[in-house]
């Protein structure tokens, strides 16, 4: 696809003032339905973060909610912020995290400087709109890094005059349950298929559809999705590994290894995922990797991957916790090139996590009566079973100083998925489903 690059003006470090209260926007007020999508780099390491260049693109149709356009979630390490030009207001925001925030904390991240792709989608605006790029700040604080101020009349010209090269297929339907605007739209992109692989590549979708939606919370919910897949093929089976020498030029170019960690299956290619999606309404994404290698990923509001080894039924659930709400790991590993974002002294963002800081803004309230904080193992809880909520030591990587609700849960073992995690999901899926 040809990309013309539209200019961003770049603010240094102001301190944003957005108000971000419970709101509610009319949405036919500010927007049409449709998706503005937004390709863009971010540029820099670890002391530095810039927004580089823009590509933007009208989408037929928004597959988001008309009511919930306010992030309620003070979540991600990212967030985009939508204002009317006029008169200054806040009309949609939505936080996310990117593979540019686990790069510059890996070792080459801490002074080299790596270019990574990021997309956004937001809906259509009907007027101009400042679009601000914010990023929390050291002291936990959103500060506006970019902003684009965006007249949707006139880049509908510039779009008129633009030749397209991009692919567009029928999605298919592998579950259907209504309105788009009123469903959890998620979107099954099939990764490491051959021109020969086109029938297994379908069956593996309705598998993989399966994993998903046979897990707690999602099973209850199962009628608030709609599931869509994308049939096409590349040019080769399999997915690259370079600790085995393998490597393949796969539909969307994932890859195990990412960050120097074996099992961690991620692709770099951002702008070519959603070109791959297109027009198919998508409030999430599902990576299905060919491969029968342990491995996957996945990151907030960003996408998330697994591949189809044995244990996927248990992957792709873990990697959603991530994706779709925003969950942190519970279990605990220290020699993970990526895994110091957290800090002791400060109280992590997500739901699931505590260092104990602010206690009472996490799951406290759901602690039985006398249960002693911290609370002490107890290695007779089964893994099929999350165990008595508490806050147990270690989680977040960490073995000390941060602490996770129960015993076992998805997010640390592939037990069921924990009550305060399954209250944040079913939270997450009301947000596209009202
Ligand atoms: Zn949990």
């Amino acid at each position: 696809m040809k990309r013309i690059f539209i200019a961003i003006l770049t603010i240094l470090a102001l301190p944003t003032n957005s108000q971000m209260q419970a709101q509610t926007v009319n949405f036919s007020k500010y927007f049409e339905d449709a998706t503005l999508r937004i390709d863009y780099y971010r540029a820099g390491n670890r002391q530095s973060d810039t927004i580089v260049g823009c590509y933007d693109e009208r989408l037929p149709i928004w597959p988001g909610s008309y009511t919930q356009l306010i992030d309620p979630f003070d979540n991600g390490h990212f967030r985009i912020v939508v204002k009317d030009a006029r008169r200054g207001n806040v009309i949609y925001t939505r936080h996310y995290n990117s593979l540019f925030n686990e790069y510059r904390d890996t070792p080459e991240g801490k002074d080299s400087i790596a270019m990574l792709e990021e997309v956004v989608r937001v809906p259509w605006p009907k007027n101009p709109v400042d679009i601000c790029w914010e990023e929390r700040g050291a002291n936990g604080r959103y500060f506006t890094l970019s902003v684009l101020r965006y007249d949707p009349q006139t880049r509908l010209k510039v779009m008129s005059q633009r030749e397209y090269t991009r692919r567009v297929v029928t999605p298919l339907k592998l579950q259907y349950m209504g309105d788009v605007h009123s469903k959890m739209d998620v979107v099954i992109v099939p990764e490491g298929y051959g021109p020969a692989d086109s029938v297994k590549m379908i069956n593996d979708m309705y598998k993989f559809m399966e994993y998903m939606l046979a897990q707690e919370p999602f099973n209850s919910r199962r009628s608030d999705f709609n599931v869509w897949g994308i049939p096409i093929t590349g040019k080769a089976s399999g997915i690259t590994d370079p600790n085995k020498g393998i490597a393949v030029k796969s539909l969307v170019g994932a890859s195990y290894n990412t960050f120097g960690a074996d099992r961690y299956l991620m692709t770099m290619n951002l702008f070519r995922l959603h070109d791959v999606i297109g027009d198919t309404p998508c409030d999430h994404i599902i990576i299905m990797a060919n491969s029968d290698t342990y491995g996957g990923g996945a990151i907030y509001n960003f996408y998330a991957i697994s591949s189809l080894n044995q244990m996927a039924p248990m992957v792709l659930p873990h990697e959603l916790g991530h994706s779709i709400g925003g969950l942190a790991d519970e279990y605990v590993d220290e020699n993970l090139s990526y895994g110091g974002m957290h800090k002791p002294t400060e109280e992590p963002m997500e739901p699931n996590i505590t260092t104990l800081i602010h206690f009472d803004q996490k799951w406290e309230s759901m602690l039985p009566a006398g249960t002693p904080v911290p609370t002490p193992d107890n290695n007779s809880v089964k893994r099929s079973e999350n165990g008595p909520v508490g806050a147990y030591e270690g989680a977040s990587y960490h073995s000390k100083d941060f602490f996770r609700p129960v015993m076992h849960c998805m997010m640390r073992d592939y037990a069921p998925f924990c009550p305060v995690c399954a209250k944040r999901l079913n939270q997450v899926f009301d947000l596209y489903t009202r």
